[in-house]
């Protein structure tokens, strides 16, 4: 018989379980086809860093199949049950899609498809959304109580890498789109062999340093392995094989092994949740006063194209035009600063950010927003207000960071770095004054928050 596996966010060929699914499905004589669909839902709003991304990891999987990879352009609903009779294929296998937008998706095609078995096998997470659950069966609201539960759940040991797949050749496919034009925009490579590359060299070089190190942004201290994940090239079961066989790593494996358990814990908030990628999760911050008008349009593009005069925002802003990335400790820096310093709710900065990052994850970014907004899981207190300034001086004390990503700052002595306006001959040229008073706008914050509360 012949198996279709549809690829979604699951670009690789180790460690998948869907992939072996559809072997075992097609049987000693039977041939596997893999497909891709491009479903303009998805596409259409990605953003190009990661629609160049995508495309890239496509054309590594086209190659790693030996140029079997079907691609087929439309609604998945429609094109699947198309590529199913052409071939008289007896099954589709996937990796289960937790998202909202994909978990409707896989249901119709499911119906589609009639008769031909729809398998689910796996997920992009090391334990499925969903399946940790409270005692009485309730979700987890808190990470730190699901992050227990999720180590005592624990999880699978990595898939073994299919030897000889009989890909099927020939079949008819589309031309993918075309790769965006990114204008300078520097993406890492993509594709699993990069993925995994990219850990090997992080797992070896640098995993033992990652508790000191995850928050200085200035210094390779954390993994870039966002994008990798985000597009399945690596399953974070291959990283916790490794970290586990690296005891000895304490602290810094406790917490690699915490970050990954993050992402599980957003993907599983928006799986009980899913209104959560646009909703407050704190109802009361959605009624709080935020501003419009052309005022604070200007303030909105400063932000966005890193002139707010605040060096670790602009920073930060720049990172992520340069190179479709943001260090996590910046990414909470210049979100708290869009927030409550400029007033704007946690949503439009979402926006921004998945429009421009490659690791740009609908669970991630707006579970991280909601949490720099005081919206969302976890005690993030709305009060706690990121003072940029010091933030700067404490993650980025000799202006490394800063200096790499705006070079109008690069001659300044670094006790001026994080306040330019204080340097003996003022703010350098072409470079801006603070759009906003900081002591002024946290105020402002902190006031209308006051206001909702007593409501
Ligand atoms: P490492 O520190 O090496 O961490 C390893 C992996 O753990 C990451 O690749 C990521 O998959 C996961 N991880 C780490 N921190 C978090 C976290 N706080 N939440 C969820 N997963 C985490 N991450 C995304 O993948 N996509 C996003 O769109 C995204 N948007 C964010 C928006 C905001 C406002 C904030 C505060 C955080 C966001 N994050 C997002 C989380 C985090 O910033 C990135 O995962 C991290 O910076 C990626 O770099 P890294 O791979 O070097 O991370």
């Amino acid at each position: 018989p012949t198996a279709l596996i549809w690829f979604r966010r699951d670009l690789r060929l180790g460690d998948h379980p869907a992939l072996l699914a559809a072997i075992e499905a097609a049987g000693p004589d039977g041939t596997v086809v893999p497909v891709f669909v491009f479903d303009d839902r998805l596409y259409g709003p990605s953003g190009d860093p990661r629609r160049a991304f995508l495309l890239d990891c496509l054309a590594d999987l086209h190659e790693q199949t030996g140029g079997a990879l079907v691609i087929r352009t439309g609604d998945p609903a429609q094109v699947l049950p198309r590529v199913v009779e052409e071939l008289g294929a007896g099954s589709v296998h996937v990796t289960a899609d937790a998202g909202p937008y994909g978990r409707q998706r896989d249901a119709a095609v499911e119906r589609a498809l009639g008769e031909v078995p729809f398998v689910r096998t796996g997920s992009p997470y090391l334990v499925a959304p969903g399946r940790v659950v409270k005692r009485d069966g309730t979700p987890f609201q808190v990470f730190s109580p699901f992050s227990r539960a999720w180590r005592e759940h624990g999880w699978h040991a990595p898939a073994p890498r299919p030897d000889d797949v009989p890909w099927a050749t020939g079949v008819r496919s589309d031309d993918p789109p075309p790769r965006p034009d990114l204008d300078g925009v520097r993406l890492p490579p993509a594709g699993e062999a990069a993925g995994l590359e990219a850990w090997a060299r992080f797992r070896d070089e640098r995993l033992l340093g990652y508790a000191a190190g995850r928050n200085t942004p200035g210094t390779n201290g954390t993994s870039r392995l966002s994008a990798y994940l985000k597009y399945g090239c690596v399953h974070p079961r291959t990283l916790l094989a490794d970290l586990a066989a690296r005891d000895d790593g304490g602290e810094s494996v406790r917490r690699y092994t915490d970050e990954l358990a993050w992402r599980d814990f957003y993907a599983d908030v928006l799986w009980h949740r899913p209104d959560s990628a646009r909703a407050y999760l704190k109802p009361e911050l959605q009624s709080m006063a935020y501003d419009s008008g052309p005022h604070a349009d200007e303030l909105l593009e400063a932000w966005r194209t890193g002139r707010t005069g605040f060096p670790i925002v602009d920073a930060g802003m720049r990172q992520m035009l340069g190179e479709a990335y943001v260090h996590n400790r910046v990414r909470m820096i210049v979100a708290s600063f869009l927030v409550k310093d400029l007033h704007q709710e946690w949503t439009v900065g979402a926006k921004v950010f998945m429009e421009h990052l490659v690791d740009g994850d609908l669970a991630s970014n707006q579970h991280g927003w909601q949490w720099v907004a005081g919206s969302g899981t976890d005690a993030s207190p709305y009060y706690r207000v990121f003072n940029p300034i010091t933030q700067g001086k404490k993650f980025d004390p000799d202006g490394t960071y800063v200096k790499q990503w705006v070079p109008e700052l690069r001659d300044l002595d670094p006790k001026y770095v994080h306040e330019p306006w204080t340097a003996p001959g003022g703010v350098p040229a072409g470079y801006p004054e603070p759009i906003v008073d900081h002591a002024h706008e946290r105020q402002v914050s902190l006031d209308r928050y006051a206001a909702v509360r007593a409501r």
